[in-house]
């Protein structure tokens, strides 16, 4: 199953994800995105594929 999650490391707050994407992303207390759901969709497909630092990642996960 695929899960999702933001490096905060890379956001630089542009807000994309979470106009995109609002059921999935929000900004925390610091103005950086966080995925508030780990479950991935085409929301989030499209999402992390406007992201301009690539912060959106989507993995694997085994189980
Ligand atoms: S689209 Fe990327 S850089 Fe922009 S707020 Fe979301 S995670 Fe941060």
């Amino acid at each position: 199953m695929e899960k999702v999650h933001v490096d905060k490391d890379l956001c630089i707050s542009c807000g994309s994800c979470v106009a995109i994407c609002p059921n999935h992303f929000e900004f925390d207390d610091d103005n950086l995105a966080k995925a508030t759901n780990d479950s991935v969709d085409d929301e989030v497909r499209d999402a992390a594929e406007a992201c301009p630092t690539e912060a959106i990642v989507i993995e694997e996960e085994d189980e």
